[in-house]
């Protein structure tokens, strides 16, 4: 029996930012800027359809006045996708940009490592000031609330959800970063999100500046490239690309495998 492919879309729903170039690219390009996106990902096929990331919740669009934003409802919407009727959800990890929009998918079953969980949920560091930063509490009050229902499935490690969908556990950026690989037309393809935030440090070993572990970085780089078919496949979390280098079918949406 051939196995099960799918296709994969990039939804762009905020963004431009310009941001200083050593954030997404560690102590590189120390004096010049960059542009990134913010964006959820979609997996379709084989019947199913697979929602990576939530994106930003419209009261904190708001109150942290993101560029070029729009509801990821409203973008999942150009490709025929009711953000409400969605039953699959990976969450990658639990920084504001990629859980805010929790509640926008209420009847989804969320997958997320529980070395993430825990540590967003339950370790008292999680609520110092670079954590802090980072997330979203009301985004993190829903999911806490979701712990020991059936929607919530706490993962643990690498997992395949259905036929040719694989979560992999790829820590560094946080504790329990997932990455998610998928079997397409083209062989394997891994949606990496913040693993790597633009395509140069899948090549170069470069991560952003938002690290909480690097020598797990390392390992999870060496873990994803492993996986893909080719590095050509395997697909950052911001960077502007996954919007201007891939074919378009709706605004704001792009194919990428
Ligand atoms: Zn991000």
């Amino acid at each position: 029996m051939a196995k099960p492919t799918y296709e994969i879309y990039a939804l762009k729903y905020a963004g431009p930012f310009i941001r200083p170039a050593p954030m997404m690219y560690w102590f590189h390009d120390m004096d010049k800027k960059i542009q990134i996106n913010y964006y959820i990902f979609a997996i379709c096929g084989e019947g199913e359809t697979i929602i990576v990331d939530c994106g930003c919740a419209p009261e904190l669009a708001k109150e942290r006045d993101l560029t070029g934003y729009v509801n990821p409802g409203e973008v999942l919407k150009r490709i025929d996708i009711v953000a409400e009727e969605v039953k699959h959800l990976v969450v990658t990890h639990i920084h504001f940009d990629h859980i805010s929009g929790v509640e926008l998918f209420p009847k989804a079953t969320i997958f997320v490592q529980e070395k993430e969980f825990n540590f967003w949920m339950h370790n008292p560091i999680a609520k110092r000031a670079p954590f802090l930063h980072v997330t979203d509490p009301v985004g993190n009050r829903y999911l806490a609330e979701l712990e020991g229902s059936k929607r919530l499935q706490l993962v643990e490690g690498d997992q395949e959800i259905f036929p040719g969908i694989e979560l992999l556990l790829c820590p560094g950026h946080t504790i329990g970063l997932q990455t998610v690989a998928v079997n397409t037309e083209r062989g394997v393809a891994v949606i990496g999100s913040d693993a790597a935030h633009i395509f140069a440090s899948y090549r170069t070993d470069i991560p952003s500046a938002i690290i909480t572990d690097m020598v797990a970085w390392m390992s999870s780089y060496d873990k994803i490239r492993e996986k893909a078919s080719s590095i050509g496949q395997i697909f950052p979390g911001h960077d502007i690309a996954l919007t201007d280098h891939y074919p378009k079918v709706a605004d704001d949406v792009s194919r990428l495998a």
